[in-house]
């Protein structure tokens, strides 16, 4: 299995303090107040339902690869959700559609539609966590989203007590955004993804990845060939986890790259007039995307740079925040954050909004 979850040795005590550290791709994390494993959909309303009961707060982990736990943890009860499994649940002659379980991990899906000969994933290779997160900041790379695939997801609805198939159009995705994210009410129990049948990838949107498949923009590849060529230029920034590469050992990229509107987008270009074109992407509505990577690097945070207790930048990729030695604390990491974000605005005038979600600590 590509991404296999840490998975408590004490098995569903509902007294481990486990240090959430164990559970998160950055390593950090202090105690739950009570940790709870799901390994279904309905476990996992039921113990959300009996959290409830008990009037804690809840927090939904799945593979802790976007999140930012702060160092006193989280005093409620944290849910990890461990479901698993996939079916077909609708079929025509061009496309099938797959209910996934929240907690399959996500690249053992994008492997098994990839062996099927189901187009539609393949670019999101190799990033790591479960498939029911992906809705939660429509997860994307290389030129696809999952909001392109997605139809429905199943969820549970706490405001209202049950559960629900919200419609794609329903969801509210954006780039990284979803109704989902920063929202305690949904619980995501599964997701419904229409992919087509066709040996052949979508064409291949992604400039970096038309150049290492040695294709035009536009061109489409063998489903096999896209995945094995995201998966190794991934690997060449950090981008897939290793246990043995400290250079893994984040939540991906830790900030969003800002969008700005025409003017303020102007007003940067003149601040950055010495460094020539910044890299940038046109976006509906007259905005324009611009690299948040770049933007670090021109500041003066280059790859590698060091903040306290040995947190970095990752030598691999300006974007990933790294917990080197796995010893540092979520101050330490978020001070570096901090210190990035504010460099970067006093020279650029740009701000940089944090991609993960950050529980019981701030940037
Ligand atoms: C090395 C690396 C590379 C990455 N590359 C990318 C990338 O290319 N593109 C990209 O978009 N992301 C990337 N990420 C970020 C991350 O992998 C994705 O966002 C992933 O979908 C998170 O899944 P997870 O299961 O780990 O979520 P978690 O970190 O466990 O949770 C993230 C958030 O979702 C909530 N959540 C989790 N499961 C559920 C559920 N079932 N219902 C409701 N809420 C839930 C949590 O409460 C939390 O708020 C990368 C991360 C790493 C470490």
């Amino acid at each position: 299995m590509s991404d296999v979850y840490a998975e408590p040795t004490t098995g569903a005590d509902p007294t481990d303090h486990a240090t959430l550290a164990r559970y998160t791709t950055l390593r950090l994390g202090g105690p739950a107040g009570r940790l709870e494993i799901a390994t279904s959909a309905d476990e996992i309303v039921r113990q959300v339902r009996e959290a409830e009961a008990r009037e804690q707060a809840v927090l939904l982990l799945a593979g802790g690869s976007n999140v930012v736990i702060g160092d006193q943890g989280f005093p409620g009860t944290v849910v990890l959700i461990r479901s698993r499994g996939f079916r077909v649940v609708a079929e025509d002659a061009d496309t099938v559609t797959v209910r996934v379980e929240a907690g399959e991990p996500w690249d053992d899906l994008v492997a098994a539609t990839v062996e099927r000969g189901w187009s539609g994933l393949e670019c999101l290779s190799g990033i790591p966590g479960s498939a029911g997160a992906t809705p939660i900041q429509n997860v994307g790379a290389y030129g696809q989203e999952v909001s392109e695939t997605i139809v429905a997801v199943e969820a549970y609805d706490r405001t209202h007590r049950t559960v629900v198939r919200i419609p794609a159009a329903d969801c509210g995705f954006a780039y990284r955004g979803s109704i989902f994210k920063y929202s305690d009410r949904w619980v995501v129990l599964s997701v419904d993804f229409r992919l087509t049948r066709s040996p052949l990838s979508g064409p291949v949107r992604y400039a970096e990845l038309a150049r290492a498949l040695g294709v035009e923009v536009g061109d489409r590849v063998p489903l096999a060939d896209a995945r094995a060529t995201v998966r190794r230029l991934r690997a060449g920034k950090g981008m897939v986890l290793d246990a043995q590469d400290p250079d893994t050992w984040s939540v991906g990229s830790f900030f969003t790259n800002p969008v700005l509107e025409r003017e303020a987008y102007e007003q940067f270009r003149e601040r950055a007039a010495d460094l020539g074109e910044p890299p940038s992407w046109p976006c509906p509505g007259d905005t324009v995307k611009v690299s948040a990577a770049w933007l670090i690097d021109k500041a003066g945070f280059g790859k590698g740079y060091a903040g306290p207790e040995g947190v970095a930048i990752s030598t691999k990729h300006t974007l990933a925040l790294t917990n080197r030695t796995g010893t540092a604390s979520t101050a330490a990491l978020v001070a570096l954050a901090r210190e990035i974000r504010d460099g970067v605005k006093a020279r650029f005038g740009v701000p940089l909004h944090p991609e993960p979600v950050l529980i019981n600590c701030t940037i």
